[in-house]
Formats: structure tokens, C-alpha cells, sequence
């Protein structure tokens, strides 16, 4: 877009959390400011500095207070963009968590969205279009963001230097969730792992289950933990037995998405892994 000269004066990303969209909105803005290495950005001016920060003068960033984005905070940043950039070539907004917006504040933005002053982007980043008002969807040009593959989250995890590589497992397909577990809450989902594992006996397995069937996060992240090490077993035999426990259990953290009962998942794929073992 900026190569070819054209940059849209509203941008939706859509994706799930933690994937990487307001960095890549932050990179667009640094890139159409950028004075050393325009086009691009460089990260290291005061322009792409103070963008990265979120404390450049002519960025107007908006997320949720409380539950919502309100339609006072949206009329500030009309408001703002009433006045003058001071320093940039383009002026950015980002709303993140666009469909936070109450319905009022999306009316508001309409106009704005339509016809913002030249020279200014508005970025709103959002878990999924649907989420949003058509009206608002259909004056932005619509970009969507894919869930990373665990290769590449531990990736992203090494190039930032931090978090437990064991996370990307679980992380499904976000950096951002990775990087935000608790290390010390994993190692413990790993030892509980490994004990049931070393147990390989149906009490454990009931055990397990009782102890998280109010726990539909920890459940999740306990399945994660389990399907990491059956994907490390999976390097080691390529057994087709083995890759449909994977599929089940996969599909089965899946589910507790959608208000499966937890503690029967649960016993489910403990017992499955029992029985092939
Ligand atoms: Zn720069």
C-alpha cells in the first residue's frame, strides 16, 4: 500500500488476540513516517520511537475502559483530529478492541470513518467483523490475521528473548497469550502432566479431571501441556494411533470453548491417552 502510494484512510484487522495486530498497525504508521528508512521504518528515530510507545503527539490510540469504548473517548479523538499534525507526515488513529465499541460511539465514528481529514489512517483492530456494525465494516478496508503456526510463536518468543518455548503449544497461535502465561503455573501443569503419565492408572486420570472441572482455562492449558508431549512423542514414532489422539484431543480443548462440560472432557481424553498407552 504505501510502495504503491495508497494508503486507505481506514484499515480494519481482524484476528484473535495476541497475534500481532497492533504491532503490525504501529509498524504501518512507523513505515509512513519513518525519515531514515521510509516506506519501512527503522525503529530506532524519534519518530518510530515515540510511535512504538504509543506517545507520539499525532498517534490518537483508543482501547476499551472497562468493558467498552466509549463515545466520549471516540469524540476526543474527533475532536483531535480537528487540529493540526504537529511532527508527522501521517497522522494515525487505532481504536484496538474496535468491537468494544458501544453503538454509540461507532455512530459517532462513522463520518469520520468515511471522511477523515488527508493524511490520516484509522486503524481499528478487532477479534472478528461480525463483532462490528456493518455500517462500520464497510468503510474500512478489511485485513485479516491468522493464528501463527507453534514454530513461529516459538519464534517470536525467541527474537523477544522471553517466555518458556513450552508455551507456543498452548498458545494457539498467539504470541501474546504465550507471552502473558505464567511460567510457574506451567511447570506445575507440567509436573502433573508427567506425573499422570508416569502413573498411566485410571485414578490418576479421574484425579486430574476432578482437580480442574471448575477450572475451564486451567483445563485448556492442561490439555495443551498434554498435547505438547504427545507431539514430542510424535517426533520420535510417526504412528497414526498416536496422530488421531492428537485430532481427539485437539478437538476436545476445542469444545471447551463452546461450554463443553469440563471435567468429562477431561476424563475423556485422560482415558484416551490411557488407552493408548
Ligand atoms: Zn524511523
Amino acid at each position: 500500500m504505501i510502495e504503491r502510494g495508497r494508503v486507505p484512510h481506514a484499515l480494519l484487522f481482524v484476528g484473535p488476540e495476541g497475534i500481532g495486530k497492533r504491532t503490525v498497525a504501529l509498524a504501518f504508521l512507523q513505515a509512513l513516517n519513518c525519515a531514515v528508512s521510509p516506506g519501512e521504518g527503522c525503529d530506532r528515530c524519534p519518530s518510530c520511537i515515540k510511535l512504538s510507545r504509543l506517545s507520539h503527539p499525532d498517534l490518537l490510540f483508543v482501547s476499551s475502559e472497562g468493558a467498552t469504548v466509549k463515545v466520549d473517548q471516540i469524540r476526543e479523538v474527533m475532536r483531535g483530529l480537528t487540529m493540526r499534525p504537529l511532527e508527522a507526515r501521517w497522522r494515525g488513529v487505532i481504536v484496538d478492541g474496535a468491537e468494544q465499541m458501544t453503538l454509540e460511539a461507532a455512530n459517532a465514528f462513522l463520518k469520520t470513518l468515511e471522511e477523515p481529514p488527508p493524511r490520516t489512517v484509522l486503524i481499528l483492530l478487532a477479534r472478528k467483523a461480525e463483532e462490528l456494525p456493518p455500517t462500520v465494516v464497510s468503510r474500512c478496508q478489511l485485513l485479516r490475521f491468522f493464528p501463527l503456526r507453534d514454530e513461529e510463536v516459538r519464534e517470536v518468543l525467541r527474537m523477544q528473548g522471553v517466555g518458556d518455548p513450552a508455551a507456543a503449544a498452548f498458545a494457539e497461535g498467539s504470541p501474546g497469550r504465550a507471552l502473558r502465561m505464567d511460567i510457574d503455573a506451567l511447570k506445575t501443569l507440567r509436573k502433573e502432566v508427567e506425573d499422570f503419565l508416569a502413573a498411566g492408572d485410571v485414578l490418576s486420570a479421574l484425579e486430574l479431571a476432578e482437580h480442574f472441572s471448575r477450572d475451564r482455562d486451567g483445563a485448556k492449558h492442561l490439555l495443551g501441556v498434554l498435547l505438547s508431549f504427545l507431539k514430542e512423542e510424535l517426533w520420535v514414532k510417526a504412528d497414526e494411533g498416536l496422530l488421531d489422539l492428537l485430532w481427539e484431543i485437539q478437538r476436545v480443548r476445542r469444545s471447551l470453548d463452546d461450554n463443553a462440560n469440563v471435567r468429562l472432557s477431561l476424563e475423556r481424553s485422560l482415558l484416551e491417552v490411557l488407552r493408548y498407552r
